[in-house]
């Protein structure tokens, strides 16, 4: 399928323009970034967690301490909203009301599955590969209670959106003479110099 489907909660309302259902851009994004949030209730009230994540095909992957409060309740079966974004720009608008944001978003709806025993090791290994291919060659594997200890969840990429702004500010004819500047400020996530280990 290459698009998502679309749903009751994944149907845009605000700024449809914006949306998509686009499989291929969702996964463009999920490859780019490296935070998700991820949205879920506990004991009554709304709880938000960043967290690292990682996509192998079709599923988006996180891991943590099996104690953690995120992998209980996911593992429990809790329902959740993950989303990703990329910040790409800051627009700033000749009207404080037109400044906007240039960004890329992804948001999941659903349940997590707890990545078997069997399949934990080379689900780890790929997020390791993701972070710096041909690393898991170099460093030593996991031991058996360090895989004991580390949970791994993924989540289905069937009920999904894209949500993406680009381009400059959208100020109305009347606000251009108003003497400010305007234009895109580009914001990019860049790995800088290296600082090895002093150990
Ligand atoms: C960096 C950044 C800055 C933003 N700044 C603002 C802001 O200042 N004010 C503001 O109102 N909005 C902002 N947005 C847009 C915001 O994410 C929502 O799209 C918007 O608030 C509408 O939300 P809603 O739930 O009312 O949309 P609805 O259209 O009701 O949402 C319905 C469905 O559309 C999809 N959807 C909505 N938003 C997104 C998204 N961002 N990514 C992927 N799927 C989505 C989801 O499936 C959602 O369930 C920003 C987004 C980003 C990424």
């Amino acid at each position: 399928m290459t698009s998502f489907p679309q749903t009751p909660r994944t149907r845009f309302v605000r700024a449809p323009k914006r949306g998509s259902y686009d499989r291929n851009a969702a996964y463009a994004i999920l490859d780019e970034a490296w935070v998700a949030h991820v949205g879920l209730v506990a004991d009554g009230g709304p709880v938000v967690i960043p967290t690292s994540y990682w996509r192998v095909g079709d599923e988006l992957l996180i891991h943590g301490a099996s104690s953690s409060r995120l992998v209980r309740l996911l593992a429990a079966g809790a329902e959740a909203c993950v989303t990703v974004t990329l910040l790409d720009g800051l627009v700033m608008a000749r009207s404080a009301f037109r400044h906007s944001m240039n960004y890329r978003s992804v948001m999941v709806f659903g349940r997590a599955r707890v990545v078997e025993a069997a399949e934990k090791e080379a689900a780890l290994a790929a997020f390791i590969e993701r972070v710096s291919p041909g690393r898991m060659a170099e460093v030593r594997p996991p031991s058996a209670a360090e895989l004991r200890a580390t949970s791994v969840l993924a989540f289905p990429l069937q009920e999904a959106s894209v949500k993406m702004r680009s381009g400059p500010p959208t100020d109305p004819d009347d606000d251009l003479v108003f003497p400010v500047w305007a234009g895109v400020i580009p914001l990019r996530l860049r790995a800088g110099e290296p600082e090895p280990d002093e150990r």
